[in-house]
């Protein structure tokens, strides 16, 4: 199958081809065709597997094939990051750079003038985060009651983030009778709970990319005491030479104290989370693209949206609470038939997140002792010898993960 059967239009066929597509990713083949025909529809897949031209190639097409440059609002993608957005944005501009339609984008973090200007010129299609959407909305700036079609991104992440109510009150805004569109990860409850209220008869699309990351990238695991983890992180990159590494903490603090200290080993690095400004994480994001910075340390909302072409490694500094985030993390290599490797540091206490991730992606992952880097095995004591409970466990994995310079305290070795 290509990308032809859709009876796309020849201006989006050769930004295609310009994007070098040879053939439709699978959510492309199942969604361009009920999007074209006017289904509402839910879609789980994750980033990295082409769901963004899944939505953006049929949305394209209906504004040029139906009510060329209208310059009126009709389509709204929604997304929970302002680096989703701008991501989202950008694939709108390649995809429909040789057409008239106008996009737009609105984040939060920045001034509202250039986004008003860009709002009063007339737009087609806009990008947005929920806050600086509802300011927008209360400010006059924007009416919805032209959208036809409304698309959520990320669904999944938009309600983990809290966005629930500013949903709602979009929602309300809008017209019925319009086509809605359900991107998410995963299709839990509350994701179910939402698309009841939002879709009309969706099509349910299903995208299984668990064996994908199984299968595309190399997940090492290595058991190490958690006060030298900073320490094997630098000697991997440095021994290596691995030139663009995405490192990923659970805390800002543990970002932004890892990035500093890798610095001092020698390997450029710079943090980018929620704390940081808008112009602080296009800096850093920027610096790491060009190749000027060799390892971003993110936290997982900050890295939501990241696309960075032909990165090959990821490293999880601290594995997540949840283990969903492990397979975002890793999709941030091996994207579009690139192949990438994912190292994984596992110290005492953490067993149980690294459990986690082997029952959700069925699979088993070994871990490994790196010479030199062993688990310090004569720190096992009795007490540590007990199972741990799961809340100890947790608080265990917080306070060595958090705290780089606090030695763990026990090793039990490897697990299988
Ligand atoms: P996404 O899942 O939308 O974040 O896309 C992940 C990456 O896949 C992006 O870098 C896209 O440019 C790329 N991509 C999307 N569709 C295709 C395709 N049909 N063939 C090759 N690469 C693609």
């Amino acid at each position: 199958m290509n990308f032809s059967s859709f009876s796309l239009h020849p201006m989006l066929l050769k930004a295609i081809t310009e994007s070098a597509y040879d053939e439709p990713t699978d959510i492309q083949k199942q969604s361009i065709p009920l999007i074209l025909a006017n289904h509402d529809v839910m879609a789980r897949a994750q980033t990295g597997t082409g769901k963004t031209a899944a939505f953006a190639l049929p949305i394209l097409q209906k504004i040029i094939t139906l009510q060329p440059t209208l310059q009126k609002l009709r389509v709204l993608v929604l997304t929970p990051t302002r680096e989703l957005a701008q991501q989202v944005y950008k694939s709108f501009s390649t995809y429909g750079q040789f057409t008239d339609v106008k996009i737009g984008i609105a984040y939060g973090g920045v001034s509202t003038k250039k986004q008003i200007t860009e709002l009063e010129a007339g737009i087609d299609i806009l990008v947005a985060t929920p806050g600086r959407l509802l300011d927008l909305l209360q400010s006059e700036h924007l009416t919805l009651d032209n959208i036809q079609t409304l698309v959520f991104d990320e669904a999944d992440r938009m309600l983990d983030m809290g966005f629930k109510d500013e949903i709602n009150r979009i929602t309300q805004r809008i017209p019925q009778g319009k086509q809605t569109l359900l991107f998410s990860a995963t299709f839990a409850d509350e994701i179910y709970q939402m698309s009841k209220s939002i879709l009309v008869d969706p099509k349910i699309v299903e995208i299984d990319d668990k064996n994908k990351v199984a299968e595309d990238v190399e997940q090492i695991v290595y058991g190490v005491d958690a006060d030298r983890k900073r320490e094997l992180t630098s000697y991997l990159i440095g021994s290596k030479n691995w030139k663009q590494v995405l490192v990923f903490t659970r805390t800002k603090q543990c970002a932004d104290e890892l990035a500093k200290e890798m610095t001092k080993d020698g390997v450029k690095s710079l943090a980018i989370h929620g704390d940081k400004s808008q112009g602080a994480r296009e800096k850093a994001l920027n610096e790491f693209k060009e190749g000027k910075v060799r390892a971003l340390i993110a936290t997982d909302v900050a890295a939501r949206g990241i696309d960075i072409k032909g990165l090959s490694h990821v490293i999880n500094y601290e594995l997540p609470y949840n283990a969903e985030d492990y397979v975002h993390r890793i999709g941030r290599t091996a994207r579009a038939g690139n192949s990438g490797v994912a190292v994984s540091l596992v110290s005492t206490g953490e067993e149980w997140l690294l459990k986690a991730i082997e029952e959700l992606l069925d699979i088993s992952l070994l871990q490994q002792w790196l010479p030199g880097y062993e688990p310090d095995l004569t720190k096992i004591s009795k007490s540590d010898k007990k199972p741990m409970s799961k809340k100890n466990a947790r608080n265990n994995a917080l306070s060595t993960g958090s705290r780089s310079s606090k030695r763990g305290s026990h090793s039990r070795g490897k697990r299988r």
